[in-house]
């Protein structure tokens, strides 16, 4: 008889709830995590309503969302065992599985492999005691990072991979729009690759002082007539705050379409925009005046997950060039998980990020 767990598990939007399942079983090339810190991702929230399916191959459950896992080795499977993990040791988990064997893998490409499973998306992932991952996905924690910090590894994965696309270089100023969990990170990131200004963007006075705290050197609030933030032409504010010129570079973690427009805006001729947010919706559109773009030698891209940046990740964590402590603003526990997912939709408290952690 196959161990038994608690785990959360999601079949439609809606309905979500606490079960006791079989404690995954593993093959050889796989290892078993005993749960530790799991990240509620703005993805499990959408899943969660219905914003947006799940991965599955209908888009339906039953699955155990959570993709953003931290634990500790329970079995490491021969594979595991044999690359030197062992029983205890504490890991995080990277959930983009890819084949390995698709033409996108052997470019390297691995966020766009044609037979992916992302954990917690695709197949089972961490809202649970237990979890499973291919020991390739699986990399120990090092000394210094705490659990949250390794469930907060995938966000930061994807941070670091929309800067790498951003291509800064010292003395450049960039504009951050939105200030969520990832655009903090980001805060940081860019201003750690030598952008002499960072400016940040949100419609949220409490957010935009977090990215104060993180090393933003001005900010801006684009909707609130109240904030001492505030400004109804960003585009000038943002010249006004850098010596008279348009940015170099605009990032955009954020799916909100006025921005995409703003950031258009803001930025002068030659400059780089990377795009990365969840667009708002399925259909929506991104507009660029195409002469205007061409004429002013844009640079404009997009960031897809996080393909070969997890070492940095490490680095960044360890040595607290990224700092996450302020960025987690909620902690749940397993058996309060739905509760958490709801929470991070409807209560009207100050949050950023929220965090299912099992001591
Ligand atoms: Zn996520
Ligand atoms: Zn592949």
């Amino acid at each position: 008889m196959a161990k038994k767990m608690k785990a959360a598990v999601f079949y439609e939007p809606l309905n979500m709830k606490m079960e006791e399942v079989d404690v995954p079983a593993i093959s050889a090339n796989e290892m078993l995590i005993k749960v530790k810190a799991v990240g509620i991702c703005g993805s499990d929230v959408n899943y969660y309503y219905g914003n947006s399916p799940v991965g599955t191959a209908d888009g339906k459950g039953p699955i155990i969302l959570g993709h953003e896992i931290a634990g500790i080795v329970e079995d490491p499977g021969v594979l595991g065992a044999s690359m030197g993990f062992k029983k205890g040791d504490k890991v995080a988990v990277n959930p983009v599985a890819p084949c390995f064997g698709c033409v996108p893998c052997m470019n390297g490409e691995f966020n766009e492999c044609d037979n992916v499973n992302v954990y917690g998306v695709s197949c089972d992932g961490g809202f649970a005691e237990y979890t499973k991952a291919t020991a390739s996905n699986v990399y120990k924690i090092p000394d210094g990072m705490s659990f949250e910090g390794g469930g907060l590894a995938e966000p930061l994965a994807c941070a670091n991979y929309s800067v790498k696309k951003l291509h800064m270089q010292p003395g450049m100023t960039c504009v951050v729009f939105g200030c969520g969990a990832i655009g903090l990170m980001d805060v940081q990131l860019v201003k750690a690759c030598g952008a002499a200004r960072v400016i940040a963007i949100d419609p949220n006075d409490y957010k935009l002082e977090k990215a104060l705290k993180l090393g933003a050197d001005h900010v801006i609030n684009v909707r609130d007539k109240n904030s001492r933030y505030y400004t109804e032409d960003i585009a000038e504010t943002v010249r006004e705050m850098n010596g008279g010129r348009l940015a170099h570079r605009a990032l955009l973690p954020t799916g909100a379409m006025s921005a995409w427009q703003q950031a258009l805006d803001v930025t002068r001729p030659g400059s780089t925009i990377v795009y990365f947010g969840q667009p708002s919706s399925a259909d929506a559109v991104l507009h660029i005046p195409a002469l205007e773009a061409l004429q002013a030698d844009r640079n404009i891209a997009f960031a897809w997950l996080a393909p070969l940046v997890w070492d940095n990740v490490f680095n960044e964590l360890a040595t607290g060039q990224v700092k996450v402590e302020d960025i987690i603003t909620h902690k749940f526990s397993l058996d309060n998980i739905v509760e958490g997912v709801k929470f991070m939709r409807e209560s009207k408290e100050k949050k950023i990020k929220g965090m299912m952690v099992i001591d």
